[in-house]
């Protein structure tokens, strides 16, 4: 078979919304005063953007093969990201064939050790990962998911992040996970409001909805406990990423503590099958919620998912809009997934990585169906208003 040999991988940024969906205007529902690690000092209370939560913005990674082709995926990694790809892993993408994945993905692991292993680096080896399925996918003419093995359902159900369970259950969503506001440091008055927003919002939702609560790594073991515990009463179906992602022992401590029946799930700020195996074989949560953009992408992910799967646990990945779908359709293990309500009330459906992508498919009536994804690559393209710089190049 004659395989195209990858010509050129170049790396931009871009600001504002896509891959850092973070990076939004004011008056967003996603930086209202929420609980963060960072509650506990006064002045970074409100705002997330006030410690610098969108310092980094989007990272995306175009990779040229010999025939033409293009494949392209974002994350967040901005610019660090941009001059890791240039100066470091490009050495290991250009003149491989665009069928090596599983090489490539290897040599970059390996060669960043020393310096990565989690985080950015991760998050920027993720969006080269990503773009070298969507490559592979679009030489092929096949859409990423038939090269995962195909789909395993006929639709994707969805449940919403955001501030408006309510209006999230209008919209056909299968539930809603809100923002938890008031951390530890904010005593017995904040623990009180906490409880108050999910009583209110389990009265409007009704009793049958699935709510869910997601408290940004902003909690201590007894807190959350004392959270979970309470707010049983309202059906919380369960508590996520309560803790900072590197208290393994506090996790597999709140996950015993938990009243029966509510799930503990982390994962999100998680990387690679080991980071994964820990979480698992400490017995840390019964939902696994990598993000394919920051995990070590497909590759990594269908290594942490096998491992779940062994585990009977449950992979329901953090928001990447397509870069998530095309994995969660063809995974038994998957059976909801995530969708992050980026309109600023959380009040309408708007495209998760907006205004970066076009044709990224949203949910109606709170699903997709399998034949939205059934173009070449990840079926997105970058919009050509949005205004991509390339800081670095090789
Ligand atoms: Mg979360």
């Amino acid at each position: 078979m004659n395989v195209p040999v990858i010509k050129q991988i170049r790396a931009y940024t871009v600001r504002g919304g896509g891959a850092d969906y973070h990076d939004q205007g004011g008056g967003h529902w996603i930086d209202d005063h929420i609980a963060t690690p960072m509650s506990k000092y006064e002045q970074y209370r409100q705002s997330r953007q006030s410690f610098g939560i969108n310092v980094l913005g989007t990272l995306v990674v175009e990779i040229e093969a010999s025939d033409g082709t293009v494949g392209f995926a974002v994350t967040t990694a901005g610019e660090i990201g941009a001059y890791i790809v240039e100066k470091h892993l490009a050495r290991f993408i250009e003149g491989q064939k665009v069928t090596d994945i599983e090489k490539m993905w290897d040599q970059m692991f390996n060669a960043t050790l020393y310096y990565g292993r989690k985080g950015v680096v991760i998050n920027t080896i993720s969006g080269v990962d990503l773009a070298l399925w969507d490559l592979l996918a679009k030489v092929r003419g096949e859409p990423v998911h038939q090269l995962l093995g195909g789909p395993v359902r006929d639709q994707l159900q969805f449940y919403a992040t955001g501030a408006r369970p309510d209006l999230a259950k209008e919209m056909g969503f299968i539930g809603g996970k809100m923002p938890l506001h008031h951390g530890p440091a904010e005593g017995e008055e904040g623990l009180k409001k906490n409880l108050a927003m999910i009583e209110d919002m389990r009265h409007r939702v009704g009793d049958d909805f699935w709510l869910m609560l997601d408290c940004w790594m902003s909690l201590d073991t007894n807190y959350a406990t004392r959270l979970a515990t309470k707010a049983h009463q309202y059906g919380l179906k369960w508590i996520e990423e309560a803790l900072p992602p590197d208290d393994y022992w506090g996790y597999a401590e709140l996950r015993r503590n938990v009243p029966k029946g509510m799930l503990v799930t982390t994962g999100e700020h998680e990387a690679t099958r080991w980071g994964f195996r820990l979480l698992m074989e400490m017995g840390c949560c019964d939902i696994i919620q990598p993000d394919v953009g920051w995990c070590g992408g497909v590759t990594e992910l269908i290594k942490i998912s096998a491992l779940a799967d062994a585990h009977n646990v449950l992979v329901v990945p953090h928001g990447s809009s397509v870069y998530s779908y095309h994995f969660v359709i063809t995974r038994h293990n998957s059976p909801f997934a995530e969708f992050l309500m980026m309109a600023p009330k959380a009040d309408q459906v708007v495209p998760m990585f907006n205004p970066l992508l076009l044709d990224e498919p949203v949910p109606v009536n709170g699903r997709i169906a399998a034949s939205a994804l059934d173009k070449p690559g990840f079926g997105v393209r970058l919009n050509p208003e949005c205004k991509l710089v390339r800081p670095y190049e090789h």
